[in-house]
Parts: C-alpha cells; sequence; structure tokens
C-alpha cells in the first residue's frame, strides 16, 4: 500500500497514510495514476521543492506535462532529513524539456558558476 502524497509504502492492512492521513491505494493503482510509468524520465533532480515546481510551471507553459516526485529516503540507504525531488517528462518531451530547464538555469543570477564541463574518458 503506497500514499500517493507522500509515496510512503505501508504493509498491508495499513489503509491510512501516518504522515499525512491520505487513503493508502495500493502499487498497481499507484502505478496505473502514472498512466505509463515507463515512458517517464528523470530530466532532473532537485534539492528544494520550490525549484522543482518552478520548472514545472515552466514546462506546463512550453505545453510539457511534467511530474516530480520525493522520494525522501525511500532510496537512501541513509535515514534523516535526506530528500531527492525528481522531476518527470514524457520521453517523447525530454529533449525539449532539457532544453527549457538549461536555459532557466542559464538564465539564474545565482547560479554557480562553477559548472565545469565533466567528462568521463
Ligand atoms: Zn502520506
Amino acid at each position: 500500500m503506497i500514499c500517493s502524497n507522500c509515496e510512503y509504502e505501508y504493509v498491508d492492512g495499513v489503509t491510512v497514510c501516518a504522515d499525512c492521513g491520505a487513503d493508502l491505494i495500493s502499487k498497481e493503482e499507484f502505478e496505473g495514476s502514472l498512466l505509463h510509468p515507463s515512458d517517464w524520465v528523470v530530466v532532473g533532480t532537485f534539492a528544494e521543492l520550490y525549484e522543482a515546481e518552478m520548472l514545472k510551471a515552466n514546462l506546463s507553459g512550453a505545453g510539457i506535462d511534467s511530474l516530480f516526485f520525493t522520494k525522501k529516503d525511500r532510496n537512501f540507504p541513509l535515514s534523516g532529513s535526506w530528500e531527492t525531488i525528481k522531476l518527470l517528462v514524457k520521453k517523447k518531451d525530454a529533449n525539449d524539456a532539457l532544453e527549457i530547464i538549461n536555459d532557466i538555469k542559464n538564465r539564474t543570477p545565482e547560479e554557480n558558476t562553477g559548472e565545469t564541463t565533466n567528462e568521463n574518458g
């Protein structure tokens, strides 16, 4: 059982999320609500929710459907406040989305210019 709000997974028998109080749904239902999960690709990860929300709004303005996941500690071996937000778009929109994301990144004045070309040889 999964909370569609927090994405926490609960054992069978639990019907309400202990965190937010939402009704839990089955894993199939959860994945079903994504339409075709495998069609979605991650185009960026963020430490702050507002960044993801800003990009989502920008993509939406460009006619690109997007969604973001907060994974909390589910994928991390460390417990605690680790939180990574993943922004996903459909595969067919990935290139357009990346262009928009890069464009926004380049426009951000306070962006660190320490970005080096990172080539894996
Ligand atoms: Zn919840």
